[in-house]
């Protein structure tokens, strides 16, 4: 029981010290105690497996295999080709069911690499160093230190306490912020009684605090509770849950039309067998089964895309909605600046010196050189340390820093420093000559420059003002540069900082932000109407608190606005977590923000933002490329097989050569497309609409082309019918067209932008995926195996003919964008 004793007596028992453990007893510890982490459950792997077959799709082929296994017992001879039908449809089952098992794998991989690119850390306090540890490393006896926003990674006994205020619902269900002691208690308590402990998993929301590590993993209270964490399964995504009822439908359209053309082929009064190889064709043909795969190997693809531009995706969904985001609320400090602070200008008031001002920089400072820390703190230490001033120790917090109050104050013995918004620090001064201060104060922010008050007071006298450090924050590079692309992209650029008005305003009109400036005070005072319209005109806010931030969210996103809102601090969680994309930073962001965030960005750059939305606008773009050019596929496919019928003619291809076209042509091109680079004007246009359906616009174009394709076919198939061909090789001819006609089709599918203008080759990756299938099907029509297939080698003339009909599909969606393009020129 750590509650019940005293600081030494804790440390004495844990063998550790303020100073912290060294790191040889820290490696021995890690030995005997393993990591401060909980096991994770592991998913049955069979399970995940048999998981693939539950899907409507696969139910439709299952019913065709049944079919087609059933057809020659009805048949009465053993038919070969059956056989091979059904051969082949339990081998695509099987392929899909690998397929998805496969993605479902490294999906999971891609969750546990994220899940340890946004591990956790700790501060800790090893051989009298502070320094910031992954928190799995923690170990018994380790000092930790915590301030607000950041979550408590293992158990503790408080040992240095500021103001600590810990919230414990995630343990007790206690949602009331906990006041944290150190000194032991007098009688065994509960846990949510328990005052100078803290419990992983729990969230310091004020104040700071030391605590020393009491226990780690399994043997904390939260472990003992759950001992196994499961790794949530991300949730589906709008567009996941689109193309689930996408599929339905398609399987229900495919019932309807089976069902029609049976009650044709009944009519007719064809054979029973005959009817059954028509339906098995038609619930093949119509049936996309590589669809579910190949948009969950995009997103996969497009984490670790994500990942290489710096933003690490922690919601699949955030994928798909950067893409419509039409307004970015950035904070100022460290996403638009550098976060680099350098003091470069001072003000003394009255008759204070140099070194009183640096004294009250160094000591009313919680960071530690070289940078470890706030950086506004980092900034004024360097300043201290050039002016050759050393910090008094804090011995008592007095009031920390937090965004809504915007100051700090420290006791140092009989020495009381306050530091912060000079506005706020003027008022804590009684003696102030104000118009003087706010015009130096106007002066240094007119340059940009972020401005910070000093007062001091001695032996509980009333605070002085010191005087004004200036301290420069340069624009990042390349932030201009975004901000005009996001403007081009039709996305408005918004700053908000808790900084001054004047300052903001300055750095904003440098980076292209221009526009008048609005203060934190004013929104508080509007009603929700004038919110409205404020967010519609101004696009700089200052001296805003976490709660103001929220109400800038409302207001927009009630007017229909897709908003990314950024923010690092612990009162930032709900504005993260209420826009439609929460980005957190992952430098200088608080652990609570990080959790409450989409996106976390690795280097805090507004540019990465910009790029996050260019790639969430390419993969949505490549994933309907691919979806349009899988259906078109199915489409052609089945007005084919559904006229023919109709028609009582016989069937252009068999079962077996539909699966053949789908195994073929479909999943290999389709993967290739979704590796395919953003088409050039892809951050020229403005933000898909949120709603916007899946097939949107290029539903007519995609029965165009699916009628296009069944055309070019028929009419061939047509008139070698007519001349008496032999069907055998009616069909092979029917089927090579087929291959060829979509693997010259998907080229043109690649972007809106003439083939030639982006370049033949410029995606490798579906030249590959193109010759592959074609090999595969030139082996099969040349050797042995086209009987197997019931196909007949094609003869080289018959290829002079097929080519140029294979070719029209390309070479007409090609001249479109052309004709579009002069239309476009002569409007
Ligand atoms: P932002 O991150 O948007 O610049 P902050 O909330 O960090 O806004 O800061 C708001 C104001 O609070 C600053 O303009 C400054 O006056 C004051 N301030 C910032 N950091 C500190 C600090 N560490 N100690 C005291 N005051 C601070
Ligand atoms: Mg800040």
């Amino acid at each position: 029981m750590y509650s019940l004793k005293t600081t030494e007596q804790v440390l004495a028992d844990l063998r550790s010290r303020t100073n912290g453990l060294t790191t040889k007893e820290v490696a021995e510890r890690l030995q005997e105690y393993g990591y401060n982490e909980l096991p994770t459950k592991k998913k049955s792997l069979l399970l995940v497996f048999l998981a693939q077959f539950n899907n409507v799709l696969v139910y439709i082929l299952f019913a065709a295999l049944a079919l087609s296994l059933l057809s020659p017992l009805l048949e009465g001879d053993g038919s070969a080709h059956s056989f091979i039908d059904a051969s082949i449809i339990l081998l695509i089952i099987i392929l899909n069911a690998v397929f998805g098992f496969f993605q479902e794998w490294k999906a999971e991989s891609a969750i546990a690499m994220l899940q340890s690119l946004t591990a956790p850390e700790a501060r800790v306090r090893r051989d009298g160093l502070e320094q910031i540890i992954p928190a799995r490393e923690l170990t018994v006896g380790d000092i930790v230190i915590v301030e607000a926003g950041d979550r408590i990674s293992a158990d503790g006994r408080i040992i240095q306490s500021s103001h600590c205020e810990i919230n414990e619902s995630s343990l007790t269900g206690e949602s009331l912020p906990q006041t944290k002691i150190t000194t032991a208690l007098s009688a065994k308590k509960p846990l949510a009684d328990q005052e100078n402990m803290v419990f992983a998993g729990t969230l310091l929301t004020g104040g700071s605090a030391e605590y020393i590590v009491t226990a780690i993993g399994t043997s904390t209270e939260i472990g003992k509770i759950s001992v196994l964490v499961a790794r949530t399964k991300p949730p589906e995504t709008p567009l996941q849950i689109r193309l689930r009822t996408l599929s339905y439908r398609i399987g229900v359209i495919v019932l309807c039309v089976t069902a029609v053309i049976t009650a044709i082929g009944i009519w007719q009064q064809k054979d029973i067998l005959e009817i059954l190889l028509i339906a098995v064709s038609l619930a093949v043909s119509a049936v996309p089964e590589g669809l579910p795969a190949v948009v969950t190997i995009c997103f996969a693809l497009g984490v670790k895309r994500m990942v290489e531009v710096n933003a690490l995706v922690r919601r699949l969904d955030a994928l798909e909605t950067l893409g419509s985001v039409t307004v970015i609320c950035s904070d100022k400090t460290g996403t638009i600046t550098e976060n680099a602070m350098t003091v470069i200008d001072s003000w003394l008031y009255k008759d204070f010196a140099v070194g009183d001002i640096a004294l009250a920089a160094a000591s009313c400072n919680r960071a530690q050189l070289p940078s470890l820390g706030d950086p506004t703190e980092i900034g004024l230490l360097t300043y201290a340390k050039k002016v050759g001033i050393e910090r008094l120790p804090i011995e008592d917090e007095l009031v920390p820093f937090n965004s809504i109050d915007k100051y700090m104050q420290t006791r140092h013995g009989t020495i009381v420093f306050a530091k912060g918004a000079v506005e706020k620090i003027m008022s804590l001064c009684p003696d102030i000559d104000t118009v003087t201060v706010m015009e130096r104060n106007t002066a240094f922010a007119e340059q940009g420059l972020r401005v910070l008050a000093f007062a001091q007071s001695y032996e509980n006298k009333p605070l002085q003002f010191i005087g004004l450090l200036a301290m420069q924050d340069p624009p990042r590079k390349s932030v201009t540069e975004a901000i005009s692309t996001a403007k081009t992209a039709g996305i408005r650029s918004i700053m908000i900082t808790g900084d001054n008005a004047v300052t903001a305003q300055a750095i904003a009109h440098k980076v292209g932000i221009s526009g008048a400036v609005i203060e934190g005070v004013q929104l508080d005072a509007s009603t929700t109407a004038e919110l409205r319209e404020i967010v519609r005109e101004v696009s700089i806010y200052a001296r805003v608190s976490p709660e103001n931030k929220l109400q800038i969210l409302h207001a927009l996103q009630d007017q229909g606005e897709v908003v990314a809102m950024s923010g690092d601090g612990v009162n930032d969680a709900p504005a993260l977590k209420g826009a439609h994309v929460g980005i957190a930073m992952g430098k200088v962001g608080t652990q609570v923000a990080r959790e409450a965030a989409s996106v976390v960005l690795a280097d805090d750059h507004f540019a990465t933002i910009v790029k996050a939305i260019a790639e969430g606008r390419r993969i949505y773009d490549n994933i309907k490329k691919f979806i349009l050019f899988l259906l078109r596929t199915n489409f052609s496919a089945l007005m084919f097989i559904a006229v023919t019928v109709a028609m009582n003619l016989p069937l252009p291809y068999l079962p077996l050569h539909i699966l053949w076209i789908n195994l073929v042509t479909d999943g290999l091109p389709a993967l290739a497309l979704s590796i395919e680079k953003a088409d050039g004007d892809i951050m020229k246009r403005k933000p898909r609409p949120m709603r916007e359906g899946l097939l949107h616009k290029q539903f007519i174009s995609l029965i165009g082309y699916a009628l296009l394709g069944f055309a070019v076919s028929f009419a061939a198939y047509l008139w070698m019918y007519t001349q008496h061909y032999d069907i055998t090789f009616i069909r092979t001819f029917c089927l090579t067209l087929a291959i060829c006609f979509e693997l010259l089709f998907v080229h043109s599918v690649r972007s809106r932008q003439p083939l030639l203008q982006i370049g033949l080759f410029s995606n490798i990756w579906l030249i590959v995926a193109c010759c592959i299938p074609f090999v595969l099907h030139l082996i099969v029509l040349y050797t042995p195996l086209s009987s197997l297939f019931s196909l007949t080698p094609l003869d080289v003339k018959y290829w002079v003919v097929l080519l140029p009909l294979a070719a029209s599909g390309l070479i007409i969606s090609e001249a479109q964008k052309y004709f579009a393009k002069a239309i476009t020129r002569l409007r």
